[in-house]
């Protein structure tokens, strides 16, 4: 189902359908709903990628945007990675996206995300919403009094633990395929960001013996890893340059490009960021240079893999035991990638391809 935002614009409404349509077929969509509601000023576009493992699940993003095309265009990107990620991680999911375009005014928060979650109740299960960039647990609280369809409530704890964990158990995985080593004991690692992950993912090894080097932009979050874990730090431009086992990317997406990937100077890249690769055809060049890239969308499952057990399961172990899994799920693809001379990325996706056929 497509109904247009922009109803009353002839003009816009024939290029944004046409670009819309010519995204969707790319992308290999799905459904794309959209709802808007006048009174509360709601506009929402619900995209689902792909049903054929169950109902689709990602997160509800609150942000502005310059266009409704570029709400649009990240609705569909997000929830075709977000099929990836269950596909990948045998999450009994599809993959979708909620993309809130927020007003520059908004009249009531409260009416907003309970109209909001009408619209997700209305879609019957086929979407199951989940905390993005601008929502938090007290967001889909009020989402919560209108659809059981919704994960991430002020219940679930915080995920990015979990993302944290998986992050560790891929980069144990990495460290056992190319360093034959099998623990972190005076390891070098380099973490981009001491945000939620960044600082679990510190925590977790300095615990169990790596020496870590991380920068931040943000000068109080670094701060606060360092009187904890004793960590050294550098400038956010530098940390590429710096010499270690593994570099852990946790802060944005499309860091690794062309200057960035030639100044890496590590066997190893395993971090939380989504989307990692500035361009997709980038995991081939990281596969040239001998590095090995841990595909992003398994390393940082832990989050969804939270949401998602807890919602179908409600039992923390078994989201423990899926986290682990992450480990040897990585081998899995390295040896396969190395059998067949071929980019871990790309071996990792096909994968996750042939699940969703
Ligand atoms: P966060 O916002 O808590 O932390 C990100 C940190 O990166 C912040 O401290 C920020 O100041 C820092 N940062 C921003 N730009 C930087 C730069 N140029 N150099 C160095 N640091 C910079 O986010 P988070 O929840 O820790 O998530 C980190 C990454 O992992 C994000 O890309 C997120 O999308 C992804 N991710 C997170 C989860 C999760 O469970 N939190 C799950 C999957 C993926």
């Amino acid at each position: 189902m497509v109904e247009s935002v922009v109803a009353r614009t002839p003009v816009r409404h024939h290029t944004l359908c046409d670009s819309l349509f010519r995204y969707a077929e790319f992308l290999k969509f799905g459904e794309v709903h959209v709802k808007v509601d006048e009174a509360t000023g709601l506009k929402a576009i619900v995209a689902i990628h792909n049903l054929k493992l169950g109902p689709a699940i990602g997160g509800c993003r609150f942000v502005t945007y310059a266009t409704a095309d570029k709400a649009i265009e990240d609705a569909l990107r997000l929830a075709q990675m977000m099929s990836f990620k269950s596909a990948a991680n045998n999450l009994p999911h599809g993959g979708g996206k909620a993309v809130l375009i927020k007003p520059k005014r908004m009249r009531n928060h409260e009416a907003y995300f309970e109209k909001f979650g009408e619209f997700v109740e209305a879609l019957g299960g086929r979407y199951i919403t989940a905390v993005d960039s601008g929502t938090s647990p007290t967001e889909m609280d009020i989402i919560a009094r209108r659809t059981k369809f919704v994960t991430c409530t002020t219940t679930y704890g915080d995920p990015s633990l979990y993302t944290a964990l998986g992050v560790r158990r891929g980069i144990e995985a990495a460290v056992k395929f190319k360093l034959d080593k099998d623990n972190l004991d005076g390891l070098h690692v380099t973490i981009q960001g001491a945000g939620h992950v960044g600082y679990f993912l510190a925590e977790d090894l300095t615990a169990r013996g790596a020496r870590l080097t991380m920068c931040d932009v943000n000068k109080v979050a670094l701060q606060h890893c360092v009187d904890k874990f004793g960590v050294a730090t550098c400038s956010p431009e530098a940390i590429y340059d710096v010499k270690a086992d593994v570099f852990a990317p946790c802060a944005l997406g499309a860091i690794l490009n062309l200057d960035t990937i030639n100044r890496l100077n590590v066997p190893i890249v395993c971090g939380s960021a989504n989307n990692q690769l500035a361009h997709h055809n980038y995991s081939t060049l990281m596969h040239e240079r001998k590095i090995l890239y841990v595909p992003d969308f398994i390393a940082n499952a832990g989050g969804i893999i939270h949401v998602a057990v807890l919602y179908d399961h409600g039992d923390l172990r078994r989201v423990e035991q899926q986290v682990e899994h992450i480990y040897d799920n990585l081998l899995g693809i390295f040896e396969k990638a190395a059998q067949q001379d071929k980019a871990t990325n790309e071996v990792a996706e096909k994968l996750a391809l042939e699940k969703l056929r």
